[in-house]
């Protein structure tokens, strides 16, 4: 496979990083994952204007321009002939002498980008549907900057999966923030869709903001408001969203069935048409 890292195609075993770079030593870095099908990026432009956000957030310059990270994703398209998967790119603040400080504002970024080859359309976990558990969200509470902070989400979901769930969703004062590396939502008895609002609690999905559009010109109403486990256990259906899962069914809370513990209607079809739309304006 061959990479990208500051302005050079290598193959993966000769690319390096420094020893002190704040992304490795402070986890000081933001990252953004595109998905890719037929060979095109999907919601390109929301993943890099989320990417800029980021960056803002948290005083780190844009180590290129947008047109040539565009530039970027294309040639290791073409360099690895990916069809279908993931590219993941990834800005760290640079190398510095390991202080907790920020370094001056001349440390030059590290930008990072490899592409992942996966089947997305075709998923077992969307066929089957998710098995989730509830766990306490304790991430920091700027879960809007898409940071490489991982480890709280990493190590939960890894717990649950040893006591035989697939994912976890998080829980703050009550309500499900979101899930380790997706968007929750739920179908309610009266078949509207409920998906926590955007704040500094969670990450503003880009595939949560096409996914809510494809709902709403399904004419499905849609309400943007924190929602209960007992929500949750009550619901018709549930499911989950990310770039690299798209539309992703989940069938049990905590080892409680949800509706008839089967992947939900409104789930598959936004998952049907999700991908029909996403895949037409692919670029
Ligand atoms: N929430 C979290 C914590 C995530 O890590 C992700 C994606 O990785 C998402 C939500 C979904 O965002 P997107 O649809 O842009 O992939």
């Amino acid at each position: 496979r061959t990479v990208y890292v500051n302005g050079d195609y290598v193959p993966e075993n000769e690319a390096t990083i420094s020893v002190f770079d704040r992304g490795f030593l402070f986890a000081d870095a933001v990252y953004e994952v595109t998905s890719v099908l037929d060979g095109k990026l999907i919601d390109f432009p929301g993943h890099m204007a989320r990417l800029s956000r980021s960056l803002g957030e948290l005083d780190m310059a844009a180590p290129v321009s947008d047109d040539e990270l565009l530039d970027i994703h294309r040639r290791l398209l073409s360099e690895n002939d990916l069809v279908e998967g993931m590219i993941y790119l990834q800005v760290t603040r640079g190398a510095a002498d390991r202080d907790f400080l920020f370094p001056e504002a001349d440390t030059r970024p590290n930008l990072v980008l490899f592409t992942q080859e996966k089947s997305l359309i075709d998923s077992p976990l969307a066929e089957r549907g998710q098995k989730v558990r509830s766990v306490d969200d304790l991430r920091w509470r700027r879960s809007d900057i898409k940071t490489t902070q991982l480890l709280y989400a990493s190590w939960a979901k890894s717990r649950a999966h040893a006591g035989g769930a697939d994912d976890v969703w998080l829980v703050r004062d009550g309500h499900v923030t979101e899930g380790s590396s997706n968007n929750a939502y739920i179908v309610t008895a009266d078949g509207t869709i409920v998906t926590r609002h955007l704040s500094p609690e969670i990450l503003s999905g880009i595939t949560r903001q096409a996914v809510l559009q494809c709902a709403r010109e399904l004419q499905i109403k849609v309400e943007e408001r924190p929602f209960t486990l007992d929500e949750v256990r009550g619901a018709r259906e549930a499911f989950s969203t990310s770039a690299s899962s798209f539309v992703s069914p989940v069938i049990e809370m905590d080892g409680m069935a949800i509706g008839d513990g089967e992947p939900g209607p409104v789930a598959r079809r936004l998952r049907e048409i999700y991908i029909e739309k996403s895949r037409a304006a692919a670029i």
